[in-house]
């Protein structure tokens, strides 16, 4: 893809950091099974710092790359699952760095914003709630946690699940309904009115603190640390939406990437049946396919970031990105798997992990099924608009 000068270099410089430097990590016994912890994550940030790579989509003066410059940066990043998190490109602060730096007053951005970009602080997103309650999951206007103003202060109660992050986080986006509609909070973290009820055992295992559910029982929140205003709530969870949709989509393309070298390198070591394993048109021919949804997601993300370039919110094109990419990811990552037989199941490479990373991507930030039956409401609509007698 044809990108910037600038965004080539810092592409060029961030692969460079992550293969020498990151990719040792991957064993690292603090790579736990509710993501790495963060002394390993401050320690691979130092590194970062010192090598100039630390949040590298966002520029000195605040500003941030182009989405098309911001993908060919973050695709290099996630050649590691911890890449992301060394840079400081990982979910869900991106998306949280992203909602602030245009939503976030003056004031809100030097209080939670700062830590964020200087890599010194995580922060989570409050926004689904259990389940088994009936509350906010794919229907963001399920939500129950409600807010009411008690003098200058909002009063917040409810309860909230799958918060990846909340375990060790310093900054929370916390969305609750007034009567006004949805609503959104910057509160500092931790704070006792917020409790982590437990951290959920997942599939996937990239992200520090995990996915937590969450009791908010009584959270007095300042009227100034409300993100914009009553009622809008929902309008800047579009605005994080999109971008951070096609983020994930950034950052698993590299991981795939990287799974399907490792694929690669053993088909082209390894032999059955006196020849090497990518000999026999069989495994083969998964690598071409490999190579051919690699690229159709790169090429999907690109015309996206295209369509977010031009200042539209794009959300029917990143919902066919989300959609397009994961699934072929998953395709990938699959025969990755399968290419490398019982080797791909252990957790000696980085496939494994890769693959069950890709199976939860698969559902949130909107699960593919919601993505395709909006996409079907627009088609419905625009049939009817072309239509109207
Ligand atoms: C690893 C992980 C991390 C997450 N991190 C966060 C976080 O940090 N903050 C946060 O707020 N949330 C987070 N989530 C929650 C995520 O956004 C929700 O899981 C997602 O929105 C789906 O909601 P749900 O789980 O309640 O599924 P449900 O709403 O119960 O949906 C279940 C299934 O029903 C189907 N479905 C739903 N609606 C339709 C439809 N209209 N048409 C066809 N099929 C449909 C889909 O197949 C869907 O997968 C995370 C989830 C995961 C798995």
């Amino acid at each position: 893809m044809m990108v910037s000068e600038r965004a080539t270099e810092i592409a060029a410089k961030v692969e460079a950091f992550v293969r020498e430097v990151v990719i040792p990590y991957e064993k690292d016994p603090r790579c736990g099974a509710h993501g790495p912890s963060d002394d390993l994550v401050m320690e691979l940030r130092e590194k970062a710092r010192a090598a100039g790579v630390l949040t590298p989509h966002i520029l000195p003066d605040g500003s941030h790359l182009t989405q098309r410059e911001t993908a060919v940066v973050l695709i290099r990043s996630g050649l590691s699952p911890l890449g992301p998190l060394a840079c400081n490109t990982a979910a869900p602060d991106e998306g949280n760095m992203y909602l602030l730096g245009h939503v976030a007053s003056p004031e809100q951005k030097a209080r939670f914003l700062q830590p964020l970009v200087s890599g010194a602080a995580r922060s989570a997103f409050f926004m689904t709630e259990p389940a088994n309650e009936g509350g906010a999951g794919s229907d963001p206007s399920m939500m129950k946690t409600t807010c009411r103003l008690d003098g200058n202060h909002w009063v917040i109660n409810g309860r909230k699940a799958f918060i990846t992050g909340a375990e060790g986080a310093k900054v929370g986006i916390v969305m609750a309904k007034s009567d006004d509609g949805a609503c959104m909070f910057l509160v500092d973290l931790p704070d006792p009115a917020i409790r982590i009820e437990r951290v959920l055992d997942t599939i996937d295992s990239s992200m520090p603190g995990g996915h937590a559910v969450v009791a908010i029982e009584n959270l007095r929140v300042p009227a100034d640390q409300m993100l914009g205003n009553s009622g809008e709530g929902f309008k800047y969870a579009q605005v994080r939406l999109s971008p951070a949709r096609l983020s994930h989509c950034m950052r698993w393309l590299g991981g795939c990437i990287r799974a399907n070298e490792i694929a690669t390198a053993y088909a082209c070591k390894r032999e059955a049946f006196g020849k090497l394993l990518v000999d026999h048109e069989g495994v083969g021919f998964m690598l071409a396919e490999n190579l051919i949804d690699i690229r159709q997601a790169e090429l999907m993300i690109d015309w996206c970031a295209s369509v977010l370039d031009t200042g539209s919110l794009g959300t029917a094109e990143s919902s066919m990105a989300k959609v397009a990419v994961s699934e072929a990811l998953m395709r990938v990552a699959d025969r990755c798997v399968q290419v490398m037989g019982g080797t791909g199941v252990t957790r000696d490479t980085i496939v494994e992990q890769v693959f069950r990373e890709i199976r939860a991507f698969r559902i949130y930030d909107g699960p593919t099924e919601v993505h395709k039956w909006s996409l079907a409401k627009k088609v419905k609509r625009d049939f009817l608009k072309g239509h109207a007698a």
